[in-house]
């Protein structure tokens, strides 16, 4: 397989458009946005003409309604009939299961792919994916989850990859709150801040977040703490991928009682100008609401 088409070319798209080209691929780019196109050679905005000659169709956009408008507008009508979709925004399960049937029928193999990894690791090919569709349809994905991945799981049919992408960025949000609450409190108590991170990196508080994403400035160098907060992932994303996540556990009946409240939390972070920050931004709300008694 080598002509595919990627339709998003924002913070991971234009990435994994250009790893994919270096691999050889020949990518026609899209955007709605025509600054994003910039840069890219021949990217444009979405076109069902530019798509009837690819063998697969890649989508990298925000929100489930974004990858409905694309597959609506331009995938389904512009790919052609037996040419892979693979869905690589984080969505969910319901849009996804709905777009899966939908391509289904029209006689497409559809997957769901999101990954687990920022920009840098896009650009590197090195993203985990977690991904649902058929035993035929993820064959027909495995060269180019190669090309983009350094760990691949197929989880079962469609809508399981971002049912396991939910679950997974659920577990790193509590782990978020847990870090930057644990730090809040060492700080109060007048702990050396350093001293404490190095403890928890080689015990058992240890985690990629602990490690990666600790919130403190100036404690773990090449944090994004330690970097005015640049992300990384912003805490929009964080607080949009947790609100998935409580949609999927209303809808499966499971009480998930520190993910609603970690969604709660980045959600309202997010609304009071925390949006584009490193999700690890939201230490500063949390440490100036501890009050001493
Ligand atoms: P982004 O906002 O940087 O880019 C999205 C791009 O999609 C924009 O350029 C926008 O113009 C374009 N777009 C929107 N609607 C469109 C449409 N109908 N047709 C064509 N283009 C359209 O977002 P991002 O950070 O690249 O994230 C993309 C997805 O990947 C999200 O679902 C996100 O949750 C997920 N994700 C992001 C990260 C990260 O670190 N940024 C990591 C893992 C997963």
């Amino acid at each position: 397989m080598q002509k595919i088409a990627l339709i998003g070319l924002g913070a991971m798209g234009r990435p994994m458009a250009e790893n994919l080209q270096a691999r050889g691929f020949l990518v026609t780019a899209m955007d709605i946005s025509p600054e994003a196109c910039a840069g890219f050679e021949g990217a444009m905005v979405p076109s069902v003409d530019a798509l009837q000659k690819v063998e697969a169709v890649i989508t990298m956009l925000p929100e489930g309604r974004h990858v409905k408008d694309a597959y609506d507008n331009v995938v389904l009508p512009g790919a052609p009939a037996g040419s892979l979709l693979m869905d690589c925004s984080t969505i969910d399960v319901e849009t996804t299961n709905a777009l899966a049937e939908k391509a289904t029928a029209h006689g497409f193999y559809a997957v769901d792919a999101p990954v687990s990894g920022g920009p840098e690791a896009a650009g590197k090919g090195v993203l985990s994916f977690m991904v649902g569709g058929s035993t035929e349809a993820y064959g027909r994905a495995a060269p180019l989850l190669e090309a983009m991945g350094a760990k691949c799981s197929h989880f079962g049919p469609s809508g399981s990859g971002q049912a396991a992408k939910a679950c997974h960025n659920m577990i790193c949000g509590i782990t978020a709150m847990a870090v930057t609450e644990g730090f809040a409190l060492a700080d109060s108590m007048g702990l050396d801040l350093a001293q404490f991170y190095q403890l928890c990196c080689e015990a058992a508080a240890q985690s990629w977040i602990m490690e990666n994403r600790c919130p403190v400035p100036g404690v773990a160098p090449g944090t994004p703490a330690s970097n005015d907060y640049a992300p990384g992932f912003a805490a929009a994303l964080m607080a949009k991928d947790l609100r998935l996540a409580q949609a999927a556990a209303k809808a499966s009946g499971q009480d998930t009682p520190f993910g609603a409240e970690a969604a709660r939390m980045f959600t309202e972070f997010a609304e009071v100008g925390g949006a584009h920050l490193d999700f690890s931004a939201i230490y500063a709300t949390l440490r100036n609401s501890a009050k001493a008694v």
